[in-house]
């Protein structure tokens, strides 16, 4: 639990440029965590939320990636660029890159809000479209491609990514003369996802802790809900209620990807204070 590989890169690298600069921007939240978050303010990093507001300091790009017309433009204006894009993510542009290149509509399963997502279909040149939910799948446009290239996000869980292929060739079989899926799901979530199922089948409560819009964190709490526990989602360990702890035996504590190991400390410490002895 707690942060993930291409998180941990990503905060370390902007760290150490806001060291070496005093100070820069990054385009975005660096993590969905707020703590973590004013802790880079601290050392010199502010958040900017768009490319236009980019005044000469670096430019930091996040975890979760940019579209290439983001990259492209920040280049154009000479601005100088820390790519912290975790390389998971890459990969996903990469191939929504190259699919598009080579006459694929891509489709990407996820949220068409979600800042990776988006990055991910500014790096298809064609049509690309963000499907949700399998219930969106309708939504496509009628006139897609028969070619079509299947990309996930890379919070998505294994069950409902291939809950989604399945169901998108069903309903598109008649207009679909090739498919091709590509497995951008990324490993340390799911095995984060795997083993947060695993501990919500030993306890009666859990605690998800980690940024309220984090994807990965809501996943997390989706998936131990699904296992029929009380879970509960927190930020911080001052969310904590005394009462949640009634009537339970066993709490169980996982953290999102973006989560720091001291909010994790925190929570662990706040529940052991408030347990009855
Ligand atoms: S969850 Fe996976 S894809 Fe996302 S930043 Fe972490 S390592 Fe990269």
């Amino acid at each position: 639990m707690g942060f993930c590989f291409g998180v941990r890169r990503a905060v370390d690298m902007m760290a150490e440029a806001t060291q070496e600069t005093g100070r820069m921007v990054s385009l975005g939240s660096v993590v969905h965590n707020p703590q973590v978050v004013a802790q880079l303010k601290e050392k010199g990093l502010d958040v900017i939320a768009s490319p236009d507001e980019v005044d000469g300091l670096p430019v930091a790009i996040t975890a979760h990636g940019v579209s290439e017309a983001v990259v492209r433009d920040l280049e154009d204006r000479g601005v100088p660029i820390v790519d912290t894009t975790c390389p998971i993510v890459t990969r996903s542009q990469q191939w929504a890159k190259r699919l598009s290149e080579e006459g694929f509509a891509v489709v990407v399963f996820g949220d068409p809000n979600h800042k990776e997502t988006r990055g991910v279909l500014g790096w298809a040149q064609a049509k690309a479209y963000a499907v949700p939910s399998v219930d969106e799948i309708d939504n496509l446009p009628e006139d897609l491609p028969s070619r079509i290239g299947v990309l996930s996000q890379t919070t998505q869980t294994e069950a409902h990514f291939a809950e989604f292929v399945r169901a998108l060739l069903a309903r598109r079989m008649d207009r679909i003369s090739e498919l091709r899926v590509i497995n951008t799901l990324c490993n340390a979530t799911t095995s984060q996802q795997a083993a947060a199922q695993e501990l919500a089948h030993r306890v009666d409560l859990m605690i998800v802790i980690g940024g309220r819009e984090s994807a990965n964190t809501r996943h997390l709490a989706e998936v131990a809900r699904e296992e029929g526990v009380e879970t509960h989602h927190v930020e911080s360990a001052d969310e904590i209620r005394r009462e949640w702890l009634n009537g339970h035996q066993r709490v169980g504590v996982t953290a999102g990807a973006s989560t720091p190991d001291s909010a994790v400390d925190a929570v662990v410490a706040r529940l052991r204070e408030l347990a009855p002895a």
